[in-house]
C-alpha cells in the first residue's frame, strides 16, 4: 500500500495536518489510529441518554489566536461558552481561578478587604500571579493568603493529579491556574472561548472529509509499518515508544474516568467542581453546562487520576519537570537524525503539555515550514 503522507493518530494533531496536506498541497494522506475512532482526546459521542458526552474528559475551547480560531471555523460553528469552576474549600463551594470573589468568601470582611487591597498593590489589578510567584512574596498579609491558597487549592491537587508536590513539577503547571487580582471568576480569559456546536468530533470528521485523505481505524502503527509504504510519517503518538523506548519510558500521568447518567435535570451548581482536598478524584464535571443541551437527564465525569502504565492505561498527561525534559531531549536528538522522513507532532509525539489550540498552532506551523 502506498501514500505520499502516513499520519499516526487521528486526534487534533494530525487532522489538522491531514487536512493541511490534502487540501492544500494535493497530496495523499492515510490516516491511522489504534482507536475505534477519530478524534483522539476530543472525542465526543451521543450516550445511551442521547447526552453528548467527551470521552476523555472534559475540553473546553480556548484560545488567543485569531489564526488557530479562524483555522477552525471552518469545520465548525462554534456556541460562545464561558467556563467556570468552583472548588470546595472548607465546606464551601468557592470561585477558581482564586481571584478577590473567593478571598471575599473564605475571610471575614475586613480582612478580605485588606488581602485583597494588597494583591491588588503588590501586582496591579488584573494581574495573574502563579501560585509559586505568591508564595515568593515578602509582605505578611500576602505570605498568609500564598500559604492559604497554596494548603487549600493547589497542593493535594496537584499530588493527587500527578503524584508528586507542586515544586517538582516545572512552574507552568500550577501557572496555568494563576490567582488573579481581579473579580474575574472564569477559568481562561483568553479571547476566543467556545464550544463547536456539534461536537468536536463532528469538527474532526468535517476536517478529514478529502477524497486524498484515507482513514484507517483499529490500526495500530507498530502492526502495519512494514506494510505501508509512504514519502514521510508524521508521527503523533508517544516519542518513547516510537523509538522502542531506547532511552528509557517517559512518564506520564493517566485517569480513569467514571462516566455517570443521573434521572435529574440538574447535578450540581458549576461546569466543574474541584476538589482539591478530599477524596481521590480531583473534579466532577456536568456535560450539559459545556455544550448546554437540554436534557431530562444529566451526564457527569469524575477523573480519578492514576499512574500510566505503558500498554495498560491511556498517557494522557506527560510530566513537565526537569528530569523529563532531558529524558525527551535524548529522543528529540534522535528524531533530528530522521527529520527528513519523520515528523513528530502533539502532545505525545513532543511530550508537551498543549492544551487543543497549542497543538492546532503547532500543526499550522509545522505545515508552514514543509519543503
Ligand atoms: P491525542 O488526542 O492524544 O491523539 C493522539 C492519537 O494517536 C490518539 O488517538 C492515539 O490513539 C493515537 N496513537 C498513539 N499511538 C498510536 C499508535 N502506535 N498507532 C496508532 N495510533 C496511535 N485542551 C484544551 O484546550 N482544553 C481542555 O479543556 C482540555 N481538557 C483536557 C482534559 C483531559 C482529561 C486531557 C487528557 C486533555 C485535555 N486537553 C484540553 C488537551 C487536549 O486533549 C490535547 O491538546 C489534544 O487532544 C492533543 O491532540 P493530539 O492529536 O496531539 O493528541
Ligand atoms: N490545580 C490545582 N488545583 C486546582 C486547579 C488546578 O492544584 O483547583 C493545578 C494542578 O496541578 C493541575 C494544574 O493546576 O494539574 C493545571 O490545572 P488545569 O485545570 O489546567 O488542568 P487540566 O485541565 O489540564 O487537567
Amino acid at each position: 500500500m502506498y501514500t505520499d503522507w502516513l499520519i499516526v493518530g487521528a486526534g487534533l494533531t494530525g487532522s489538522t495536518l491531514a487536512e493541511r496536506i490534502a487540501s492544500q498541497r494535493r497530496e495523499s494522506v492515510l490516516i491511522i489510529d489504534q482507536r475505534d475512532h477519530i478524534g483522539g482526546n476530543v472525542y465526543d459521542e451521543y450516550n445511551e441518554y442521547g447526552i453528548l458526552t467527551h470521552k476523555y474528559g472534559p475540553h473546553i475551547f480556548h484560545t488567543n489566536s485569531d489564526e488557530v480560531f479562524n483555522y477552525l471555523s471552518h469545520f465548525t460553528s462554534w456556541c460562545p461558552y464561558y467556563h467556570k469552576v468552583l472548588a470546595s474549600v472548607e465546606g464551601q463551594l468557592v470561585p477558581i481561578p482564586f481571584n478577590l470573589n473567593t478571598i471575599n468568601k473564605l475571610f471575614p470582611t475586613q480582612m478580605a478587604a485588606r488581602l485583597g487591597d494588597k494583591l491588588i498593590t503588590e501586582y496591579g489589578y488584573g494581574a495573574r500571579v502563579p501560585i509559586l510567584k505568591l508564595r515568593e512574596v515578602e509582605d505578611t498579609d500576602l505570605n498568609f493568603l500564598a500559604d492559604y491558597i497554596y494548603r487549600n487549592v493547589f497542593e493535594s491537587y496537584t499530588r493527587k493529579q500527578w503524584g508528586v508536590n507542586p515544586e517538582d513539577l516545572s512552574p507552568a503547571v500550577t501557572a496555568r491556574v494563576p490567582v488573579l487580582a481581579s473579580r474575574d471568576d472564569r477559568y481562561f480569559q483568553d479571547t476566543y472561548q467556545a464550544m463547536p456546536q456539534y461536537g468536536y468530533t463532528n469538527m474532526i470528521r468535517r476536517m478529514l472529509a478529502q477524497p486524498n485523505i484515507r482513514v484507517m481505524l483499529n490500526t495500530n502503527w507498530q502492526d502495519v509499518k512494514e506494510e505501508i509504504q509512504y514519502k514521510r510519517i508524521i508521527f503523533t503518538g508517544p516519542i518513547d515508544e516510537f523509538f522502542n523506548y531506547s532511552q528509557g519510558q517517559l512518564p506520564y500521568r493517566s485517569l480513569n474516568f467514571n462516566i455517570q447518567t443521573h434521572d435529574q435535570n440538574k447535578f450540581q451548581d458549576a461546569a466543574v467542581i474541584n476538589y482539591p482536598n478530599d477524596y481521590n478524584y480531583t473534579r466532577i464535571t456536568e456535560q450539559k453546562w459545556l455544550t448546554g443541551q437540554k436534557h431530562t437527564h444529566t451526564t457527569t465525569i469524575t477523573e480519578y487520576p492514576i499512574p500510566h502504565i505503558s500498554g495498560k492505561t491511556i498517557p494522557y498527561y506527560p510530566i513537565p519537570s526537569e528530569e523529563n525534559r532531558r529524558l525527551y531531549g535524548r529522543y528529540d536528538d534522535k528524531a533530528k537524525e530522521i527529520s527528513d522522513t519523520v515528523i513528530f507532532a502533539g502532545r505525545l509525539g513532543n511530550y508537551q503539555y498543549y492544551n487543543m489550540d497549542q497543538a492546532v498552532a503547532q500543526s499550522l506551523a509545522i505545515f508552514r515550514k514543509l519543503p
